[in-house]
C-alpha cells in the first residue's frame, strides 16, 4: 500500500510512503504517521491511499508509525481542509494544525497511564479455583475487587509485586479490563469541565412557534440532505430548547452533533444545561474549550474520534471533532465575531460549519436575536430556510428600551457625567425593590486614554500608533499593542496643565460612580482582567445569581446568554463607542450590541427596562433596536450595502504589508496592486495602497490593501500563486485574510 502525506514540516507538498503490513490497519485517510524525511522523524497526515506515486514504489521509504487507532481527520474533515486551504489563503499544514489539537499531534506534555479494573465479579467457585492453579492471578483479582475505581498498572503490578504477564493473562481471560488514560505531567488543579455543576430538569413543553421550528429542522434532519436553518427568535424566545430537540433527535438515531457556542467561558450557564440533558440521557458530552489540560483534550478527543461519544459542545475550534456520522451542527449567536479567527488559518466558524456540514450531508442549524446580514441575504436568495421565534417564552414582555441623550444630561450636569439622572433614578428604585441591575460598558480599564483639557494632547505609544490606555491599580500608561508601559504623568507632559481629563469610561470608573449614588448597594465588576483570574468569573455569576450582588458592571462580555431572572435593569453607558469608529460594520455592531444587552433584562416575571446613554440618539441603529424592529434595521442597512458594494453583497479581502522600511513597503505594495490589477481587471475592485489605521506596531510599518470580489474561490487561489510567483523583499511580510470581520 501506497500513502500520500501532508508533512507537518514546514511546507505544502504531497510525499508518498510505502506502508509496512504491520501499519495497514492503522493507516487510513485522515490518519497521523510518522514518516523519515532527510533522516528525521516528522509528523505527517495521510491525505490519500493507494496512491499513484511519480516514482518506482520500490525507492519509496516506509511509514514509520501511526499514533492512534483513529484517523484524525473523517473524510469530511480532510475535504474540508482543501477547502479552507484554497478559501482562506492558509497553508494546508496552518489548517492541519488548527484542526488537529496539539495534545493529539503527539506534541504536547501529556503521557499514557494504563489502568487495571475488574471487568465483571468473580463467583467464589472461580476464586478458588484461581487460587489453586494460579495464585497470583487469584491475589490480583482480589486486590482489584477492593478498588472502587480503576487502579494505575505500575502501581498495582509493583505493590503485589507480581509481572505483566499475569494482568495480560486476566485481560485476555475476561476478567479484568485495561485502559488507557492520558495524564499530565504537570497536574492542573482545576478546569472548567470539571466542576459538577451540570444542571438537570426535565425538558419544558414547546410553545407552538418552537414546535414548528422543531418540526422544521425535524424534516430537513430526515431528508439527511445538507441543509442550513436559520433560526431567528428575539431574546428570551427559547432558542436554546429547539437546538436541545435537535441534538436530541440526532443522538436517538445513531448520529453525532456538534454544538458552537461564541466563547465556552462566558456561557458557562448554557454548557451545564446543554451536559445536564445529554448526560441525563445518556450521552457522553465533551466540552471543548481553551481551559482544558491537554490531558483532557486528549481524553476528549479520543472519546469523539473512536465514537464512544457523539456530542460535542465548544468554541469555533470544535467544529473540527472528528465525529462519526455528523448529523448536525448547531451554530447559537452565528452573529459573533468571536467565531472569526484572528491569526492563520483566519477562518470564520460559522461559515466553516456550514460548509462542513455541506460535506457531510448534515443540517447546519444557525441562530441568533439578531442574525448577521450575510445570513439574512442567504434567507433572501432561499439558501438557507428560516425559522422564527417572535415571542419570548410565555409571553413575557420585551424590555421598555429608554434613550438618554448625553448632550443634554452634560449641558445639565456640568463636566463629565458617567450615569444620567434617569438611570441613577432607575437604579434607586431596584435596589429599594431588591432587584437586580446590568450596566455594560463598551472598553476595559478604568478609562482609555489621556487627554489634556487644555491643549488637547493624547499620549500616545512611541512604537505603534495608537493611544496607551491609563491603568489605575498601578498608576502606569500601557499600550494594548506592544505592551509598552510607564507611569502615568501627573500634569500634562506637553503644556504642564494640571487638568488632566481621562476620556472614555472604564469599568472601575463606573464602579466609582455607582458607588456614589449607591452607597449601599453590593457592587461586582467583570471585565477582561477578571476573567483572566481562574474561577472569578464563575464565582462572580453565582453569587450575582443567588442575589449577594445588586448591580453587576461590566464589558459586554458578560452580555452574551446569560440568564438572570431577577434582572429588571439594564443600562448600556456608552452606546456610541461601537459607533464611531471606521468600520462599515459598525452600524450592525451597535445593533447588535443594544440588542443582546437589552436582551438580559426581564427575563423573570417582571418586565424589564433598558436605559441607553447615547450623545447620537437619532443614529439608525439606536432607533431600531429601541424600537426592537430587526426587520426594519436590516432593510435599511442592507440598502446602504448595496449601494456601496459592501458585504453581504461582494466580500472583502485585506491584504496587509509589514516590514521596518516604510518606503520599501509602498513601493512594493504599489507594484503588487498594479499586477493584481491588470491580472483580474474588472473582476476585482482594489482600494490601496494606504497606510494602515494602526501605522506602526512593534516599530513595523503596516500598510493594506483592500479587494472586492463577488466570489472567493474565483480570486484567492490565483491571488496566491500569483504572490508566489511575485519577487518579494525579505524585510516585506504579508497576511491575507478573507471576509475579515473587523477593519480596524
Ligand atoms: P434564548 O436563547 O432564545 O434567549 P433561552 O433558550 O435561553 O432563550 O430560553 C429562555 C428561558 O425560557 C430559559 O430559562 C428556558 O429554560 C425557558 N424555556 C424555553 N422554552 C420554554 C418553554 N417551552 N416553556 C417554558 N420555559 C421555556
Ligand atoms: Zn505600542
Amino acid at each position: 500500500m501506497i500513502v500520500g502525506v501532508q508533512p507537518m514540516a514546514g511546507f505544502d507538498k504531497l510525499l508518498h510512503y510505502r506502508v509496512p503490513a504491520s501499519l495497514r490497519a492503522d493507516v487510513r485517510p485522515g490518519s497521523l504517521v510518522r514518516v523519515p524525511i532527510v533522516n528525521r522523524q516528522k509528523l505527517a497526515i495521510v491525505v490519500e491511499v493507494d496512491a499513484i506515486p511519480d516514482c518506482a514504489p520500490e525507492k519509496l521509504k516506509l511509514v514509520t508509525a501511526a499514533l492512534h487507532a483513529f484517523p484524525a481527520l473523517t473524510p469530511d474533515l480532510l475535504a474540508l481542509a482543501k477547502w479552507m486551504h484554497a478559501y482562506y489563503a492558509a497553508r494546508m499544514e496552518s489548517v492541519f494544525e488548527a484542526m488537529i489539537p496539539a495534545a493529539v499531534r503527539g506534541e504536547a506534555n501529556v503521557k499514557e497511564e494504563k489502568y487495571l479494573s475488574l471487568a465483571r465479579t468473580l463467583t467464589a467457585d472461580e476464586l478458588a479455583a484461581f487460587r489453586k492453579k494460579a495464585p497470583q492471578q487469584a491475589r490480583l483479582c482480589e486486590f482489584l475487587r477492593q478498588q472502587f475505581k480503576p487502579a494505575k498498572k505500575s502501581l498495582v503490578l509493583s505493590r503485589l509485586d507480581c509481572t505483566a504477564a499475569v494482568a495480560a493473562a486476566l485481560i485476555k481471560r475476561g476478567f479484568v479490563r485495561e485502559e488507557t488514560r492520558h495524564v499530565e505531567r504537570v497536574a492542573y488543579a482545576d478546569s472548567l469541565s470539571g466542576g459538577g455543576e451540570i444542571v438537570t430538569g426535565l425538558p419544558p413543553k414547546l410553545n407552538e412557534e418552537q414546535a414548528a421550528a422543531v418540526d422544521s429542522v425535524h424534516a430537513s434532519l430526515a431528508r439527511e440532505k445538507f441543509a442550513v436553518h436559520l433560526l431567528h427568535g428575539v431574546t428570551g424566545s427559547g432558542k436554546t430548547e429547539v437546538y436541545l430537540r435537535a441534538v436530541e433527535e440526532v443522538l436517538a438515531a445513531g448520529g453525532s452533533a456538534i454544538y458552537l457556542v461564541p466563547e465556552v467561558a462566558l456561557t458557562p450557564q448554557t454548557v451545564s444545561r446543554l451536559r445536564g440533558r445529554f448526560e441525563a440521557a445518556g450521552h457522553q458530552t465533551v466540552v471543548w474549550h481553551s481551559r482544558l489540560s491537554e490531558g483532557e483534550r486528549l481524553d476528549g478527543w479520543q472519546a469523539l474520534a473512536s465514537g464512544q461519544a457523539r456530542v460535542v459542545v465548544g468554541a469555533r475550534s470544535a467544529v473540527f471533532a472528528p465525529v462519526h456520522d455528523l448529523r448536525l451542527i448547531v451554530v447559537d449567536e452565528e452573529h459573533e465575531p468571536a467565531y472569526k479567527q484572528d491569526e492563520t488559518p483566519r477562518y470564520h466558524g460559522r461559515d466553516v460549519a456550514v460548509y462542513r456540514a455541506k460535506l457531510a450531508n448534515a443540517v447546519c442549524l444557525l441562530g441568533s436575536a439578531t442574525p448577521s446580514l450575510e445570513s439574512v441575504v442567504n434567507v433572501r436568495a432561499g439558501k438557507y430556510q428560516i425559522n422564527r421565534l417572535l415571542r419570548r417564552v410565555d409571553d413575557k414582555k420585551m424590555p421598555d428600551i429608554q434613550i438618554v441623550d448625553m448632550r443634554i444630561e452634560l449641558m445639565r450636569q456640568r463636566g463629565l457625567v458617567t450615569l444620567s439622572r434617569l438611570l441613577v433614578d432607575h437604579m434607586h428604585q431596584r435596589f429599594e425593590r431588591k432587584e437586580q441591575t446590568i450596566l455594560f460598558i463598551n472598553r476595559r480599564g478604568y478609562s482609555s486614554s489621556m487627554l489634556c483639557r487644555k491643549c488637547g494632547h493624547v499620549e500616545e505609544c512611541p512604537h505603534c500608533s495608537v493611544t496607551l490606555t491609563y491603568h489605575r491599580a498601578d498608576e502606569t500608561l500601557k499600550c494594548h499593542l506592544c505592551g509598552h508601559e510607564r507611569g502615568a504623568p501627573a500634569v500634562c507632559p506637553k503644556c504642564a496643565a494640571p487638568d488632566i481629563r481621562w476620556r472614555g469610561l472604564g469599568t472601575q470608573r463606573i464602579e466609582e460612580a455607582v458607588r456614589r449614588v449607591l452607597p449601599r448597594a453590593r457592587l461586582e465588576r467583570v471585565d477582561t482582567d477578571t476573567m483572566s483570574k481562574k474561577n472569578r468569573f464563575r464565582q462572580i455569576l453565582n453569587d450575582f445569581r443567588a442575589g449577594k450582588i445588586d448591580v453587576l458592571i461590566g464589558t459586554q462580555m458578560i452580555g452574551k446568554g446569560l440568564d438572570f431572572p431577577n434582572v429588571t435593569l439594564v443600562g448600556l453607558v456608552d452606546a456610541d463607542l461601537s459607533m464611531h469608529v471606521p468600520d462599515f460594520r459598525a452600524n450592525e455592531r451597535t445593533f447588535q450590541l443594544l440588542v443582546q444587552v437589552a436582551g438580559r433584562a426581564g427575563r423573570g416575571d417582571r418586565t424589564g427596562e433598558v436605559v441607553v446613554q447615547t450623545f447620537t440618539p437619532k443614529a439608525e441603529a439606536i432607533q431600531f433596536a429601541r424600537h426592537a424592529d430587526f426587520d426594519g434595521f436590516a432593510e435599511a442597512e442592507l440598502g446602504m450595502r448595496k449601494k456601496f458594494n459592501y458585504p453581504p453583497y461582494r466580500h472583502l479581502v485585506h491584504h496587509l504589508f509589514r516590514g521596518r522600511n516604510p518606503e520599501k513597503i509602498q513601493f512594493y505594495a504599489d507594484q503588487w496592486v498594479k499586477r493584481v490589477e491588470k491580472t483580474f481587471g474588472a473582476a476585482v475592485e482594489i482600494r490601496g495602497p494606504t497606510p494602515a489605521p494602526i501605522e506602526k506596531v512593534k516599530d513595523e510599518y503596516r500598510y493594506q490593501v483592500w479587494y472586492f470580489v463577488a466570489r472567493v474561490t474565483a480570486f484567492v487561489p490565483e491571488l496566491v500563486k500569483m504572490q508566489n510567483e511575485f519577487t518579494w523583499p525579505d524585510d516585506v511580510s504579508q497576511v491575507l485574510d478573507v471576509d475579515p470581520m473587523s477593519l480596524t
